[in-house]
């Protein structure tokens, strides 16, 4: 593994994960030291939106205890190195809202496995960071939680043009690490939420295999969809996050893989000599931003030069992608979402005459619009007579859009094409018109309903000079292959080294 040595050219906040593990180690600064740095950078760029909650006494105690660790010998991988969450994953010692006024205040009684593998691997957490509500959206505009330093929701700024989106749903997350707020941070990816923001923030994120990562503690979206992954600068950065966040959780996720953890670091160097890429010529088609193109077009040149070989694939259900997600993930949100009523926790009316008035109020008040939205269209994709019509033909679908995915992977070792149609839009400007966001997902969601592993690597700048993000989806389990070619991009090229700030 090459880990830098520059760590005292370096701020503190440019360092990424490997080199400040390493500095913590060599004692060259404190876990407290980079607690503080990272708080302070925090609160000095909250105008950002990016983080909703920090808990400045949690995180030294943290600090504290994985400097007695490394004082002690007995650190782990991660020891020292801050990180954040998103706000979908459940944390004792932060609240978690999910973005939702539903879940305003709530605290939980209990990490999840997300967070408790991280620290176990000696990771401090910093905070909890913005995302659209319950994970639906693409621009992160559809939060309803005030950010740390605003008494009202206020926009998730892009780093790189404040006057922009960041994406979503994991827009704080990436924001995060595009402005040095945190060195990595974690991310939820259900229809594109950890490649498509991180595309726009000019960041690396890599959403693994459906299944690898445990969902238990991240409040569910749409279960047959949501994986977690990190966000960091690098391909070696998150590599080290994935290592502890991956593997089996039986006891507490059904649908976690009985497969065991593994070290994704392990061929980060390998050589890219004889890589058969796969070029989908339905991710080149009209609607492709010709910047987008160009530094795709750029990133997929280079690999030539690492010696890999581009092959023409088709992926013939690309479009048809839009419509199977927007049915399936709705279908289970609807179901997922009915466990906010009131009873349990989370938010409940004021005024009501009886139970059922109780759950309208209860649910009316705490749902923003495009969580009704997708509870509506849920609940009648699956209502009797229309589920064989709707819910039913995008099971099939998306079954076929699997099976695209292994004949080309016959053809190819991994694929390649860009992450989203554009860069990062204006904020506002897809108005209220939903089915501009949706369509916006189109290169993300083949992937997610197919559970294949996917990231996205900066390739450079686009429109507007916005960064721009290649991505590179793999068959099942092939992490190591992904981090291993992005990994040699980046050795090849300076993208990910750049920040607006
Ligand atoms: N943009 C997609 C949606 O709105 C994906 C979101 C996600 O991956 N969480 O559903």
């Amino acid at each position: 593994m090459t880990t830098t040595t520059t760590t005292t050219t370096k701020a503190l906040h440019d360092l990424g994960v490997a080199e400040l593990a390493a500095g913590l180690r060599g004692r060259q600064f404190s876990a407290v030291d980079a607690a503080r740095h990272f708080l302070a950078r925090a609160r000095a760029h909250q105008n950002l939106g990016a983080y909703v909650a920090l808990n400045e006494d949690a995180t030294l105690a943290q600090a504290r205890a994985a400097d007695a660790r490394i004082a002690a010998g007995t650190a782990g991988a991660l020891e020292g190195v801050p990180i954040a969450h998103k706000d979908i994953f459940v944390t004792r010692d932060f609240p978690s809202t999910a973005g939702s006024r539903m879940l305003a205040g709530y605290q939980s009684p209990f990490d999840a496995t997300m967070v408790t593998r991280l620290a176990e691997a000696g990771a401090v957490t910093l905070g909890k960071l913005n995302c659209d509500e319950f994970a639906m959206g693409s621009s992160n505009e559809k939060s309803a939680v005030a950010p740390v330093g605003f008494d009202a929701p206020a926009p998730v700024r892009n780093p790189w043009d404040t006057s922009r989106i960041p994406g979503g749903s994991s827009g704080g997350s990436a924001v995060a690490v595009a402005a040095r707020l945190a060195p990595a941070v974690t991310g939820t990816d259900t229809g594109g939420s950890i490649r498509q923001p991180a595309s726009f923030c000019g960041i690396t994120g890599i959403k693994p295999t459906y299944g690898r990562a445990s969902r238990y503690g991240m409040i569910a979206f749409a279960s047959s969809l949501d994986q977690a992954g990190p966000m960091a600068h690098s391909a070696e950065d998150c590599a080290l996050l994935l290592s502890a966040m991956c593997g089996p959780d039986p006891d507490r996720d059904s649908t976690s893989l009985d497969m065991p953890a593994e070290d994704f670091s392990r061929s980060l160097n390998d050589s890219l000599e004889g890589l058969r890429i796969g070029i989908p010529a339905e991710f080149f088609g009209e609607g492709l931003a010709p910047g987008v193109r160009a530094a795709v077009d750029a990133a997929l040149k280079e690999y030539e030069k690492l010696g890999a070989r581009l092959v023409p694939i088709r992926l013939p259900r690309t479009e048809l992608s839009i419509p199977v997600y927007y049915i399936i993930a709705p279908a289970e949100a609807s179901s997922n979402l009915s466990r906010f009523d009131g009873v349990k926790f989370g938010h409940r009316a004021r005024n009501y005459t009886d139970l059922v008035d109780m759950y309208k109020k209860t649910r009316a008040e705490g749902f923003g619009d495009e969580v009704k939205r997708r509870i509506m269209i849920g609940t009648y994709v699956l209502s009797h007579g229309y589920y064989d019509a709707y819910y039913l033909q995008a099971q099939k679908i998306r079954r076929m859009i699997a099976g695209d995915f292994q004949n080309a992977f016959k053809e190819c070792d991994l694929i390649a094409g860009p992450v989203a149609p554009t860069v990062a839009w204006k904020l506002g400007e897809h108005g209220n018109d939903p089915l501009a966001d949706y369509l916006a997902d189109i290169f993300t969601l083949p992937a997610s309903l197919a559970g294949l592993p996917g990231m996205s690597v900066p390739a450079g700048f686009g429109e507007a000079g916005m960064p721009v993000g290649l991505q590179l989806i793999g068959n099942y389990f092939q992490e190591a292959r992904l981090l291993n070619a992005a990994h040699r991009l980046q050795q090849a090229t300076d993208f990910h080294l750049r920040s607006p700030l």
